[in-house]
């Protein structure tokens, strides 16, 4: 296939030809959220990213099958049973079962992307559905001696491989190695760098979910939901495996080593992660407590869109910091190119010269390193540019199956929404007269049914030193 996509490999650290397994085919995989609490706009800015990358690879021809697994099984933030449970975590703040809080958070997450533009994925799993799976990789690796049971728990024998720092340079991998020293050793592992794969003893026995297994009643570990689920529907190659840059170790250098173990041979071919969104403090977190969410971006009048715009102008590979201030610049940008793009003139002719011309140069950005801050100025080129209206708009349509910002429909959204509000506010008007010539002729009843139309329509009423106001619920 002639169709030529670069990125950056984390595996082999450096920008690298795109070719699949498949001519024309990707088995695409993304490492999906921990459903304990809302995604924080940095989580979502890796998803941004992995959708701009699915929709390059789709919209140069490839076919795509994008799978994600939602993380509903506790785990411990530490390999050496240290550190806290994030599920049992949530369940105990909201005084709800494990299962609710998965429930709950993983529509929290689906509706965050939806208003980000952000593609569902092929298929979606949670990791509650795949026990069996789970238990039968791990008896694999028992049998393969790749794995040993220690304390009541199996772990994972790192000392079996050739390699498994996989994804360090050689000074990281003695820093990485430096680091495991630190941590509150597990006594019953044989390397330092061992990972568990089952738990039935844990020092945190208040653990909600478990299930049978040959070795008791317990949980998986950390990282076998990633292997398991992927192969379950990808098989056993994988083009691409995705995920934020906090995911490179232990995370994804821990599902190498046992889906390689596992299979015997060479499992997923490129790595693609993105670089987090800090705020002024340093990385975003969800434990941080007070964080950054898409409703609360909407709370404050940002049209969510306006962050995957912010997103799409940075390169996936750097860090990007967020502020208030770049938001509102953003935000002014957007409403300008979606007022230009709309009141384009969309009846005359369309040059396909043209069309094709920039539409090169737009996948040409995309192409090389997925560039979406290029991408984003050939669209602003080619609305500069002198052509007919009606090829401007096409290339925008065209743009838009990749950038995803309504380029096309958010204008008359918003003309059509302006036209609701002024309605509405018409309405609203009418109404407080009417309560207060009730008021005046003391029939209070009938003002306070009023009143109460209006909240049932999601219409509060204050009454001020300065007058009645009004605004939505
Ligand atoms: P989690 O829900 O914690 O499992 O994280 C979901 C995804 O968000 C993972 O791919 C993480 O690597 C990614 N992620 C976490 N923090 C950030 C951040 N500050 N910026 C960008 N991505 C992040
Ligand atoms: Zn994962």
């Amino acid at each position: 296939m002639e169709n030529k996509v670069s990125f950056y490999n984390t595996l082999t650290r450096k920008v690298e030809r795109f070719i699949p397994n498949e001519d024309g085919k990707v088995a695409m995989y993304t490492c999906g959220p921990t459903v304990y609490h809302y995604a924080h706009i940095g989580n979502l800015r890796s998803y941004i990213m992995e959708d701009l990358l699915e929709k390059t690879l789709r919209y140069v021809g490839y076919d795509v099958k994008r799978v994600m697994n939602i993380t509903d099984v506790g785990h411990l933030s530490s390999d050496a049973d240290t550190g806290e449970d994030k599920m049992l975590k949530g369940a105990k703040r909201e005084h709800k079962t494990v299962m609710e809080i998965a429930k709950f958070y993983t529509d929290a997450f689906f509706e965050d992307c939806a208003k980000l533009n952000i593609k569902t994925p092929d298929v979606v799993e949670p990791a509650t559905n795949c026990i069996a799976e789970f238990i039968h990789m791990i008896e694999t690796l028992i049998q393969k001696e790749y794995a040993y049971e220690s304390g009541g728990n199996i772990y994972f024998d790192t000392s079996k491989l050739e390699e498994y720092y996989v994804f360090s340079s050689q000074s990281e991998k003695e820093l990485l190695v430096g680091v495991r020293d630190d941590v509150d050793e597990d006594a019953n592992k044989r390397n330092k760098s061992d990972f568990v794969l089952w738990f039935t003893k844990s020092k945190f026995d208040d653990q909600e979910l478990k299930w049978e297994s040959p070795w008791g009643v317990g949980y998986p570990g950390w990282h076998i939901e990633c292997s398991c689920i992927s192969m379950k529907h990808l098989g056993e190659a994988m083009d691409i495996h995705c995920g934020g840059v906090d995911n490179i170790f232990p995370h994804h250098t821990n599902e190498i080593a046992q889906s390689e173990a596992y299979l015997g041979h060479k499992w997923c071919n490129y790595w693609f992660h993105v670089h987090h969104l800090n705020d002024k403090s340093g990385k975003m977190s969800k434990s941080k407590g007070d964080f950054l969410t898409v409703s609360l971006l909407e709370s404050k009048g940002y049209d969510p869109i306006v962050y995957r715009f912010f997103c799409l102008q940075s390169h996936y590979r750097k860090p990007l910091e967020f502020s208030y201030e770049v938001l509102d610049n953003m935000s002014a940008a957007y409403d300008k190119l979606v007022k230009r793009i709309g009141t384009l003139d969309r009846t005359g002719e369309i040059n396909r010269e043209s069309f094709a011309s920039y539409r090169a140069k737009f996948e040409a950005a995309l192409r090389d390193d997925l560039n979406s801050s290029m991408a984003v100025t050939v669209l602003y080129d080619m609305l500069k540019d002198d052509m007919t209206d009606a090829t401007k708009y096409a290339l925008a349509e065209s743009f838009d199956e990749v950038l995803s910002l309504n380029l096309t429909t958010a204008h008359a959204a918003r003309e059509a929404d302006n036209r609701v509000d002024a309605v509405l506010e018409q309405y609203v008007l009418a109404k407080i007269d009417e309560r207060a010539a009730a008021k005046k002729e003391k029939d209070f009843a009938k003002a306070d049914a009023i009143r109460n139309e209006l909240l049932e329509k999601g219409i509060v009423l204050e009454d001020t030193r300065e007058g009645v106001k009004w605004k939505k619920a």
